[in-house]
């Protein structure tokens, strides 16, 4: 049995990839649009054999509810947007994957957790690369210690920014730049490279350009997440400057890193010992499938509300030490990893 799937928001990430995504899923289709731009409705309609009965605008969507032909609801929207549709969807009884990152503020994460529960329904992040086999060995070299306890990790993700989605930098819409876009990557991958929620943080914003885009937003940050054993991570993002993409760790006995690291293909990794020799995949059929088969089969997502929640805590602490200068404590992160 396949579940059928429903994509709210028609922009970059939804028609580049997700779309695309569907047609190599086992385990769910496309089948379903939610879009506020009507000229888009025919192409997809025609591309994706769409019915007109599955096609809703902003307005119409909570009638969803009545059509038992869609069972997941994606929410690619700008990020202001998540906590709205996600509940929205919850409320009108379908499970529900949220593009990262989950929400404008803790609070919104933890209204989105509770309407889940209260609908009895499946919910995920679209954190693709816990389905992504490279990122997934430096989850295993990391947290089985392969190569002894990690010392110093290593994560950068940035690129520069040409205002081709302009809600990125408006903060209404964003909540933050490219810490809430591209850093989530870093604070991802040292999380579950390590395995550990990091005790506290100190951050640094970088200069901003004179080009007028980052009048709301960081252009950039710096961060050190330190951990309870004293190792750290030493992180950056930027929407100013290109960084290297790459995710690397120091451990007592060797070293482990992906270089590029976060990107929809193309991720190469190399240990002490060599090439990793992986193969890259179609990480967001694989991301897709694995929802349906949680629900298909009533297992846990590894990607569920509460690491987003997680991750927006880490992100505000984050902002917090930029802002003040100090060392913020992570103290009351919710404490969720992805164990391998
Ligand atoms: P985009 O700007 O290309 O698409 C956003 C869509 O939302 C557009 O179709 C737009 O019409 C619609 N929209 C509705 N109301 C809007 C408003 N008030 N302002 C602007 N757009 C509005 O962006 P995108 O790159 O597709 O990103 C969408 C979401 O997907 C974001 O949450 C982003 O973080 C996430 N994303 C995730 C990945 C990933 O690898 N997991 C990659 C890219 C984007």
């Amino acid at each position: 049995k396949q579940l059928n799937v429903a994509l709210v928001g028609l922009g970059k990430y939804s028609t580049g990839q997700l779309a695309p995504a569907l047609q190599e899923t086992k385990l769910c289709r496309l089948a379903g649009i939610v879009t506020g731009s009507p000229e888009k409705v025919p192409v997809w309609k025609a591309k994706y054999n769409i019915p007109d009965k599955n096609v809703y605008d902003y307005k119409s969507f909570d009638r969803i509810i009545d059509n038992p032909d869609i069972d997941i609801v994606y929410v690619v929207l700008p990020i202001a947007m998540h906590a709205e549709y996600t509940i929205r969807a919850l409320q009108a009884g379908k499970h529900v994957i949220c593009e990262k990152p989950m929400a404008m503020t803790p609070t919104e994460c933890r209204q989105m957790i509770d309407a889940a529960k209260k609908a009895g329904k499946k919910f995920s992040i679209g954190y693709r690369l816990h389905f992504e086999p490279h990122n997934m060995e430096m989850m295993r070299l990391g947290q089985k210690e392969i190569y002894g306890p990690i010392k110093r990790l290593v994560a950068d993700n940035g690129y520069v920014f040409n205002n081709d989605t302009p809600w990125r930098v408006d903060k209404e819409l964003a909540g933050g730049g490219p810490l809430v876009d591209l850093g989530i990557y870093c604070v991802q991958g040292v999380v579950y490279t390590k395995g550990q929620i990091p005790a506290s943080v100190t951050a640094k914003f970088t200069p901003k350009p004179n080009n007028g885009l980052f009048k709301e937003v960081e252009a950039g940050v710096n961060w050190q997440f330190q951990f309870a054993d004293g190792s750290v991570a030493d992180c950056r993002t930027s929407y100013a400057e290109s960084l290297p993409n790459r995710l690397q760790a120091e451990a007592a006995k060797g070293k482990f890193e992906l270089s590029p690291a976060f990107g929809y293909g193309g991720i190469k990794g190399t240990t002490s010992k060599g090439p990793m020799n992986i193969q890259n995949v179609n990480q967001q059929a694989l991301q897709m499938d694995n929802f349906a088969d949680c629900i298909l089969n009533n297992k846990p997502t590894r990607v569920p509300g509460e690491m987003g929640l997680r991750d927006v805590q880490l992100m505000a602490a984050i902002y917090r030490a930029a802002e003040t200068g100090q060392k913020v404590s992570t103290k009351d992160v919710q404490n969720i990893i992805d164990r391998t």
